[in-house]
Formats: structure tokens, C-alpha cells, sequence
């Protein structure tokens, strides 16, 4: 792989940047809908015009082949950047909701769609376009200004981002900052309105505690270990062909890739040679010279996995296994009948190791998935209805996937995000223009004297009569106890109850 050098911004650049958003911001440049229309127009094109050399990026980044590139990058981001489009008066616009029934007259009840503010969004390596311009469509979207830390690991990604940013958005309101740690913890130094991280769950425990400094909202995007489900009913041949490409895509470096899988010892049988026959059929019989098989981002994480199947000391490897440290290569590996607490099943593997864990019965896979922390994605692979049902209701996860694996993440109607250890918040769609808004409520009242001749019940001197009338306006039958009758008593009891105080009044 070829080490680019990657620019980092001096302490002095990163303190100008962080001043520059914030003031750009404070002018209201970002707020109004043409101009956060143009600048999602400008980042479609900025995609578009350089296609190939993000692709060539990418390769050298991550050996990803052009179409892995361009389908799980390039158009992702760029529908994105079209969603938004297409909807953006539609999200930003006021909702006005129905008052309750002490506010029904003479008040105004709107929900405003406000930018956040001045946005952080720290991207990961593993998808470097797609993670580091998706969360800015909706930083854009919203009306934020943002500056993007693009990930050091994967540096041809990073220095073409800051390079193309500047000549496509408006560099008052879009900054890039590249760096690693200490850029990015001189970053959090700063006071955000909200910053959007996406990496692993150790880092985002720092970012959390720099958030909390300043009580900065965030958005978590994070990983874990989303485990397979296959029912011995499903179609293997169809379930394998799609469980290799989930594993595969990237080299397995994906957040939502399949981690292990849940298999009783019948269905591995059909399994496991279904398997073997999509790797071969997707990569031939040496995949490290199939020119579409990715390679790992680099040695520390190589090690890393070659460590955990060196460590890993039960089962057996039944598909792969060769790693090549020199061309940072290895092959898709399927390790079967893994025991439950072994290496493999610690941490999140992201790479293309796939173990494979026996269980007795759905009720044995349930309960295992259980006993783990909730993972970002959970797949099932079965027809049987309500195998499927028993599953959803009895384990939890960010999102869930039936029959299928990765393809929910393309789908902005979806919200994307975990729970719990695997994140916090999502974004996609109207999820992420949502993540950088804030919905500020507002409430307008009249100033007519008739109004504030009822409002005025709530002012001392407190009186047995105002507390009855208060009462009748506040108070609303529970919705069980609601019948006809009492549907429009209340209105009737109001209207005379008004009428003999507005006298009492005007007598006074
Ligand atoms: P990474 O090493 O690129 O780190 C992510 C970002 O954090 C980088 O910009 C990096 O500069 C910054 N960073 C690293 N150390 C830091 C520190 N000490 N202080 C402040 N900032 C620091 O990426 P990664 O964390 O290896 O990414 C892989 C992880 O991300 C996996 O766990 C994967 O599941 C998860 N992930 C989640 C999603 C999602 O959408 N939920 C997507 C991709 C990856």
C-alpha cells in the first residue's frame, strides 16, 4: 500500500478553523434554504466531477475495487445528497401543532426546525468519503456550520477531502481539519453544538467526556458484534452468496458486517459448502490475486486479526485461512464450531474472520445474543415467520436485517444507528437533518383583554371560584373515562363559566 503524506493543521490553523465556524455561524449565513440547497448541489458535484480520483483514493487507501468504491461510497453519499434535496422545504418547515384545550384560543403553537449550531464530525477509516460526507449532508441540510476531521488512517482519502472541500462548499462555513489524536483532541477543546463521531467504542468514550464539558449533544456511531442467525429451513445457497458479500465487502471492514454466526450443527452441514461455493464463485480459488477482494487497512490492524486467530483456540478453519503480511492480505476464513468465550468472540472482528458458533435451538441463539452487549445490526435468515417474530421481540440491536445482510444501511428511509454500546442517535434521511436540528418550541399568545380576563385566573389573590374555573380549563377527562357527552360538556361548562367571570369582572 502506498503512504501518502498526509498534511496535519497546526495548532494555529485548528484554532482559526474553530473561529471561523463559529462566527460564520453567528452571522446566519448558513440559515436560509438556498443557500444550504446550493451547498448540497456543490457537494453532489464535487462527487461527481471527481469521481475517479476518489476511487483512486480508495484504492490506495483500501485496495477497494471501483465498483465497491463507487456502490458503497460514491452513489450512497450521493442519494443521500438527493434525499435531502428533494425534502429539504419539507423538513425545514414550521409544524404548528394543536393547542390543548387551556390554549386553544388566541395561541399559536409551532415547532421550528433551528440548525444545532456549529457541528464536529469526526470520521472513521473504514468507508472515509461516505462516513466523513454523509453526516455533512445533514449538517449542511440543517442549516449548521461544521468542520470535518477526516480519519488519519486512511490518508489519499483524507488529504483529497480537504482538498476538495474548499474548492466546492463555502470555506467560511465547511472546514476540513486533518490529524490524528492530538488535532482531534484540540478539537474537542472547543465548544460544539454537537458533534457527530463515528469509530469505535473506546474513542467515543473520550469524545463523550469532552462533550460533557461543555454539555454538547452527540450523535454515536459505532460498532460491535452483529451476529447471523440461520434457520435450517432457510434457502443456504442464497443465505451463503449473501453472508459472503456482508463479510467480504471491504474486506470485511465494515461496522454492520456479519461477526459470527448462530448455526445449529444440522444447517452447518448445508452451510458451510454453500459457503465455500460463494467465495469461489465471488473471488476464484486464489482470492488473493482476484482483482475485487479488498486488503486490510494496514499492518496494526493485520496483526491485530492475525492475532485473534492465532489466539482463538477451538474450532476449526474449514475455509481460508492464508494471510499475507506484505500485501497486508487475508483470505476470507471461516472458523467452525467455536466455542462461546474464545478469542474470536471478544471484540468486534472487522476484517473477513468468520466464526461460526453451534447452537441447539433459536432459544439457544436468543440467549446467547443476549448474554453479549446489543449489537449495531442482527440478521436472521429464515422464512418462518414467527422464528422471525420470537427473534425481534426477544433481543435488541440497532437494526435488524431479514434475509439479507448490509443493504438496510442504503436505505434512507430507515433511521441508522445502535443502541446502547453500539451508539447513540442516527442519522440517514430525515434522521439526519433531525441530528443537526433542533426543534425549537414556540408558543404566541394574544394580548386581547378577553383572553387575559380568563388567563388572569392563574394571578393571586387566589380565590375557591378561580380554582374551579382553572380546573375546568386544565384538567381533561382521561380518554377512558370519554364519552359523548363528555366530549362536549366540557366546552358548554367553559363557555357559561366565562361568561358569568367576564361579568363579574366588567362589574368590578
Ligand atoms: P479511526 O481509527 O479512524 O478513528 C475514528 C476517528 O477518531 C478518527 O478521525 C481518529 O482521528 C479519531 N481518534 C482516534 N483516536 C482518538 C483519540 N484518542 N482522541 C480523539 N480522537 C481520536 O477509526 P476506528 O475507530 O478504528 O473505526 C472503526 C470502528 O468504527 C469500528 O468499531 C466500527 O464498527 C465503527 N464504525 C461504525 C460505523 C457506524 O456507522 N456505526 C461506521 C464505520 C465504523
Amino acid at each position: 500500500m502506498t503512504t501518502a503524506i498526509l498534511q496535519y493543521n497546526t495548532k494555529t490553523e485548528i484554532e482559526q478553523t474553530a473561529l471561523t465556524v463559529q462566527q460564520t455561524f453567528k452571522s446566519g449565513y448558513t440559515r436560509p434554504l438556498k443557500f444550504r440547497r446550493h451547498q448540497l448541489e456543490q457537494l453532489w458535484r464535487l462527487i461527481d466531477d471527481n469521481t475517479d480520483a476518489l476511487c483512486d483514493a480508495l484504492y490506495m487507501d483500501l485496495r477497494k475495487h471501483k465498483n465497491e468504491a463507487t456502490l458503497g461510497e460514491l452513489i450512497t453519499t450521493k442519494e443521500e445528497i438527493n434525499d435531502a434535496l428533494v425534502h429539504l422545504e419539507e423538513w425545514a418547515r414550521d409544524e404548528r401543532t394543536t393547542p390543548s384545550f387551556i390554549n386553544r384560543v388566541g395561541t399559536t403553537c409551532i415547532k421550528r426546525k433551528e440548525p444545532k449550531g456549529v457541528v464536529l464530525v469526526i470520521a472513521p477509516w473504514n468507508y472515509p468519503v461516505y462516513l466523513a460526507l454523509t453526516p455533512l449532508v445533514g449538517a449542511i441540510a440543517a442549516g449548521c456550520t461544521a468542520v470535518l476531521k477526516p480519519s488519519e488512517v486512511t490518508p489519499h482519502s483524507a488529504r483529497l477531502i480537504a482538498e476538495l472541500i474548499p474548492r466546492y462548499l463555502d470555506n467560511k462555513a465547511f472546514m476540513v481539519v486533518n490529524g490524528g489524536a492530538p488535532e482531534t483532541t484540540q478539537l474537542l477543546d472547543h465548544k460544539w453544538d454537537h458533534i457527530f463521531y463515528t469509530g469505535n467504542g473506546t474513542v467515543a468514550k473520550i469524545i463523550m467526556k469532552a462533550a460533557a464539558k461543555h454539555l454538547t449533544s452527540l450523535t454515536l456511531e459505532l460498532g460491535g458484534k452483529s451476529p447471523v442467525i440461520i434457520d435450517e429451513n432457510a434457502n443456504m445457497t442464497v443465505a451463503a452468496k449473501r453472508i459472503a458479500f456482508g463479510k467480504t465487502f471491504n474486506a470485511g471492514q465494515t461496522c454492520i458486517a456479519p461477526d459470527y454466526i448462530l448455526i445449529t450443527a444440522k444447517a452447518e452441514e448445508k452451510f458451510v459448502p454453500a459457503l465455500k461455493q460463494a467465495f469461489l464463485e465471488m473471488y476464484g480459488p486464489d482470492p488473493q490475486a482476484s482483482k475485487d477482494y479488498g486488503r486490510i487497512v494496514n499492518t496494526r490492524h493485520f496483526k491485530r486479526l492475525c492475532d485473534v486467530l492465532m489466539e482463538n483456540k477451538s474450532g476449526d478453519v474449514v475455509i481460508g485461512g492464508q494471510a499475507d503480511e506484505n500485501d497486508l492480505f487475508i483470505a476470507p476464513t471461516v472458523i467452525a464450531n467455536v466455542e462461546r468465550d474464545d478469542k474470536l468472540m471478544e471484540e468486534e472482528i472487522f476484517g473477513p474472520l468468520l466464526p461460526l458458533i453451534r447452537v441447539t435451538d433459536i432459544d439457544d441463539a436468543i440467549e446467547y445474543i443476549n448474554s453479549k452487549d446489543e449489537p449495531l445490526a442482527l440478521y436472521i435468515f429464515s422464512t418462518n415467520r414467527k422464528l422471525v417474530n420470537k427473534v425481534l421481540d426477544s433481543t435488541r440491536s440497532g437494526g435488524v436485517l431479514v434475509n439479507d445482510t448490509l443493504m438496510h444501511v442504503s436505505e434512507g428511509t430507515l433511521p441508522f444507528g445502535g443502541t446502547g454500546p453500539s451508539g447513540m442517535g442516527s442519522y440517514h434521511g430525515k434522521s439526519s437533518f433531525d441530528a443537526f436540528t433542533h426543534v425549537r418550541s414556540t408558543m404566541i399568545k394574544g394580548l386581547s383583554p378577553v383572553i387575559e380576563s380568563a388567563m388572569g385566573l392563574r394571578y393571586a389573590p387566589y380565590t375557591s371560584w378561580s380554582m374551579t374555573f382553572a380546573k375546568m380549563l386544565m384538567e381533561t377527562t382521561p380518554q377512558f373515562k370519554r364519552g359523548f357527552l363528555q366530549k362536549y360538556i366540557k366546552w358548554i361548562v367553559v363557555v357559561l363559566l366565562f361568561g358569568v367571570h367576564y361579568a363579574r369582572n366588567i362589574r368590578h
